[in-house]
């Protein structure tokens, strides 16, 4: 099928920034990225399905990014470290409420209390008290829980450089496998980031397979797998869905997951977009062939990363521009609706609750 495209709006004009930027760290020259018109605001609003709360971002900021970048709806995530987080799952709960078209609320996975290893081994409360929201029916999701987890606090302004953030938990602890019960008991999917090497791998495996009703969605192209190993665990596995979060590579000052990092700790880390735009061409044919199994995120979790919004959104409509126009529809929007059990009537596939069913 032909793509057609056009120029995206606000991309062009900031030319002179992208050439600067390209001096300034040597990265490829992109020019005047166009965006597919089955990718662009107008044709395709977006379901971010991966971005964080933190206690400063009101309901109403959000709102002006998600209207200035195209963004329909926003699941949220809160962080309730004492970072630069600080957020609440009542806080997430009194968006959804307010704003039911534009927010979902997720129970918030990070928390300090869930660093801590013996917590995934013994009761940690964290279960009774999400049983309690879940009860509510105000919150549409749990995560995202950090399994594996490269710490980057050092490498740019987070309040916390005392500590790296490196994580290391099993993703098949007596806890989460408490949690994925949970989710499946109340319907609502479960939130993991756990880098794909091989050990953590296996883990998320046993998981999977004895976990069959609970709806995971890992996080980052499924941890950042290379293609063939992300289309293994799909075929596997029906209830998996894989987020992109942050996985587009914003074309001014690229930044992100998805740019490779961190390369030299890690020989795992596959890219699904490279600086300049283009899609790599086996993860093009993964998300063609599993078309129904990934959703995007911008995975906004900190101060610095707000004024980025739009860039990261951008990214997503330029990597949505390399795909068909369907399955463009389908990860950028209607996937998340099928997750979140939530319906765009504009949309055929607006709404199916359950399980994945192709790919
Ligand atoms: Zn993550």
């Amino acid at each position: 099928m032909t793509i057609a495209h056009r120029r995206a709006p606000g991309r062009c004009p900031r030319l002179r920034l992208v050439l600067l930027s390209a001096l300034l760290i040597g990265g490829a020259l992109p020019g005047c990225v166009p965006v597919a018109t089955h990718a662009d605001r107008v044709a395709l609003p977006l379901f971010d399905a991966h971005t964080h709360l933190n206690g400063d971002m009101t309901a109403e900021t959000l709102i002006e990014w998600m209207d200035r970048a195209g963004v329909r709806k926003m699941a949220l995530m809160p962080r309730h470290y004492s970072d630069d987080g600080r957020a609440t799952d009542e806080q997430a709960a009194a968006y959804a409420a307010k704003y039911p078209d534009r927010f979902v609320a997720f129970i918030g996975g990070q928390r300090g209390d869930l660093w801590n290893s013996r917590a995934w081994t013994t009761d940690s409360h964290f279960l009774s008290q999400a049983e309690a929201k879940l009860r509510t029916g105000r919150y549409g999701g749990l995560g995202e829980f950090i399994l594996h987890h490269y710490g980057y606090n050092r490498l740019v302004p987070t309040t916390h450089q005392h500590i790296s953030g490196d994580i290391e938990l099993p993703a098949d602890s007596p806890l989460m496998f408490e949690i994925a019960d949970l989710a499946a008991r109340f319907d609502v999917p479960v939130v993991l980031h756990a880098e794909a090497e091989s050990q953590t791998a296996a883990q998320m495996r046993r998981l999977l397979e004895r976990s069959p009703r609970t709806r995971i969605v890992w996080a980052h192209n499924c941890g950042r797998g290379p293609a063939a190993q992300v289309a293994a665990f799909l075929r596997a596995h029906p209830n998996l869905m894989c987020d992109l979060g942050q996985m587009a590579v914003p074309l001014v000052n690229p930044y992100g997951y998805g740019t490779g990092w961190p390369a030299g700790r890690s020989r795992h880390i596959s890219i699904v977009q490279y600086r300049g735009g283009d899609v790599a061409s086996d993860m093009r044919d993964l998300f063609e062939a599993f078309p129904d199994r990934f959703t995007i995120g911008t995975d906004t979790a900190h101060p610095f990363q707000y004024p980025r919004y739009g860039d990261v959104i951008e990214g997503f409509r330029v990597l949505l521009s390399k795909l068909q126009p369907e399955t463009a529809r389908r990860i950028g929007s209607d996937n998340a609706e099928r997750l979140f059990g939530t319906r765009d009537p504009r949309t055929k596939h607006g709404v199916r609750p359950g399980l994945a069913t192709s790919g």
